[in-house]
Formats: structure tokens, C-alpha cells, sequence
């Protein structure tokens, strides 16, 4: 097992990322720019450095940051800094030409590399249930697999460089998808006198079922951890899933595909980004309530 782990990016993933791999008996070299992130690492039990650099004495490093210029930015310095045949793994959701990027250079600067984004949100990072879809060259992924298993409940070797974030943005197409379509038929309910409690009894166990309700059911009650209870507090914020569904958006040009409703939900999200980024994704529900007559 690797004792010592470099870890970039500790907000609402990252931190309880890192702090499962400190309750797994991990050294862990935690970094963020953001005073507080740093705090909370350090009383989760990390070992908080004061550069990005310093994060990179480890023969592992994880990144979750929020998107790809970043990475290849932090990467740009953390490349140089570490021992050779440092491996380096990152788990934000980026483009797959970053991610490919990322690879390259983290290759040829005589290290090795994964991508590996996650699904399942704050609450799948804090309880180590993450689903991980990994790509990049198989003896990575098999030294990788200890690690990440800490962090996640399923852990899938997607293909090569850029795969496991071709994972990702599929995955989160749907989640787009599936949740406004959910909304709207929470608020049709609605308005035909349907309660949530009883829509959710019955679409939960029904043809209709979907994770966006079951576990991430977009209006109080349901569900009780669902951040409609709180507010709307992230979670997963809308800027973020706006930032997927744009990835996913040009993949879908990119690659000559019909995706109808992949283009929509990217421009749905983009306006409800406008006003509503700092959100959670979910509370889509109360811009389509808020849209409907009456
Ligand atoms: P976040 O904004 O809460 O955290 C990102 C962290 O990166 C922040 O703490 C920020 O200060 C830090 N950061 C910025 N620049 C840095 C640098 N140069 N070096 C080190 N740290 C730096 O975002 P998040 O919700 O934790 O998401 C992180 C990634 O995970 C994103 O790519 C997101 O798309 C993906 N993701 C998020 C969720 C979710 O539910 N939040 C779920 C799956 C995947």
C-alpha cells in the first residue's frame, strides 16, 4: 500500500475524498488556495503544505478541481516537482481532450496517469460509496484500485486515456436529462393534485424510477438527505452541472451525434446557471414551477 498521497482540490468532494484516505491510515499532502478548505483538512487529519508542489512528494496525487484548465494549470506545477514515475490521478470532471492533455504531459514528463471521475455526489464521497471510472493503461489502474477503493463502493477500468471521462459526461448527459424531465413531472403532479409522497411511493418502485429521485429526490421530504431539504444548498451545484452538460454538449457535436435532448438540457441548464449557479442542480424543479402558469 502507498502510505503517502499528494491531494489537490479539498472543497465539497475533495475534502471528504481526503478524508476517508486519512481514516485508511494514508499520509495525506493536502492543498487548496482557500484558507478554510485547509483548515477542515487539517482537523479531517491531513497534512496540510503550503504550495501546490509540496503536495507532489508523494508517489501518488490525486486532483478534484473544478475543471480542465485548472488541472493542466496545477499539473504544469506539480509535473516538474515530483519523483519520476510519479503516478497521478485525477478525479475531476474535465473535457476529454483535457484529460488526454493531462495524460500526455504527466506521461512525458516521465510520470504515469489516470483519469478518474466520480458519481454520487457529497454524500457518496463522504460515506466512500463514489463510483469511479477510470481510464488510462492497465497496471496503473491495478496500483490505483487499492486507493480509490477506500474512496468509492465501484470502481470501473473504463479503456485508455480520456475514457473515463467519456464515462463521466454520458452519465451526467442523463443525470441532466433525467432531472428536469423528473421536475417536470413532479410539478405536473402537482397541479393534478398528485402529493410528492405519494408521486414518490408510486414513480420510486415504477417504470419511472431514477436515481435523481430515489436518492436525490428534488423537493422536501422523500428523501431526507436531498439537498431540496436544505434549501438547495450544494450538493452538486447547478454551475457545475452546467459545466458537464457543456462538455457533453460539444462531445455531442464534436462526434456528429443526434442528441436532442442532451443540446436542450444544456441550454436549460446554462439559463437556470444565469440566475441560479450557486444552487444545487435539483432546484431546476422551482425554475420550472416558478415558468408554469398559474
Ligand atoms: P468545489 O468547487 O467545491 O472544489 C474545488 C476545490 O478546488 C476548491 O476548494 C478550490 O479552492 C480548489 N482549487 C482551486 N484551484 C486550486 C489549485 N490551484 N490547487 C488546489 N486546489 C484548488 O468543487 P467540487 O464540488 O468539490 O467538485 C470538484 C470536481 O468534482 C469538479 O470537477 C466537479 O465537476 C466534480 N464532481 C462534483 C460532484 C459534486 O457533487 N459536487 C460530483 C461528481 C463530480
Amino acid at each position: 500500500m502507498t502510505e503517502k498521497i499528494g491531494f489537490l482540490g479539498l472543497g465539497h468532494m475533495g475534502a471528504p475524498m481526503a478524508a476517508n484516505l486519512v481514516k485508511a491510515g494514508y499520509e495525506v499532502l493536502a492543498y487548496d488556495p482557500v484558507p478554510a478548505a485547509r483548515q477542515q483538512a487539517a482537523t479531517d487529519g491531513a497534512t496540510v503544505v503550503g504550495t501546490a508542489a509540496e503536495a507532489a512528494d508523494a508517489p501518488v496525487v490525486i486532483t478534484m478541481l473544478p475543471n480542465g484548465k485548472l488541472v493542466l494549470d496545477v499539473y504544469a506545477e506539480l509535473l516538474p516537482a515530483a519523483k519520476p514515475g510519479t503516478l497521478f490521478i485525477d478525479c475531476s470532471t474535465i473535457d476529454v481532450a483535457d484529460a488526454k492533455s493531462a495524460a500526455v504531459l504527466a506521461i512525458g514528463a516521465g510520470h504515469r496517469a489516470l483519469d478518474a471521475p466520480v458519481s454520487g455526489g457529497v454524500a457518496g464521497a463522504a460515506a466512500g460509496t463514489l463510483t469511479f471510472m477510470v481510464g488510462g493503461g492497465a497496471e496503473d489502474f491495478a496500483d490505483a484500485l487499492p486507493l480509490l477503493e477506500v474512496m468509492g463502493g465501484k470502481v470501473v477500468h473504463c479503456g485508455g486515456s480520456g475514457v473515463g471521462q467519456a464515462a463521466k459526461i454520458c452519465n451526467n448527459m442523463l443525470l441532466g436529462i433525467s432531472m428536469i424531465g423528473l421536475s417536470e413531472a413532479l410539478v405536473l403532479g402537482e397541479k393534478l393534485g398528485l402529493t410528492h409522497q405519494s408521486f414518490f411511493d408510486v414513480v420510486s418502485t415504477a417504470s419511472g424510477q431514477s436515481w435523481a429521485l430515489t436518492s436525490y429526490c428534488p423537493v422536501p421530504g422523500p428523501v431526507p438527505t436531498s439537498p431540496a431539504n436544505n434549501d438547495y444548498q450544494p450538493g452538486f451545484a447547478t454551475a457545475l452541472m452546467n459545466k458537464d452538460l457543456g462538455l457533453a454538449a460539444n462531445a455531442l457535436r464534436e462526434n456528429g451525434i443526434d442528441g436532442q435532448l442532451g443540446l436542450l438540457a444544456a441550454e436549460i441548464y446554462q439559463r437556470f446557471n444565469e440566475s441560479s449557479g450557486a444552487r444545487d442542480f435539483s432546484a431546476i424543479v422551482t425554475e420550472i414551477r416558478g415558468r408554469s402558469d398559474g
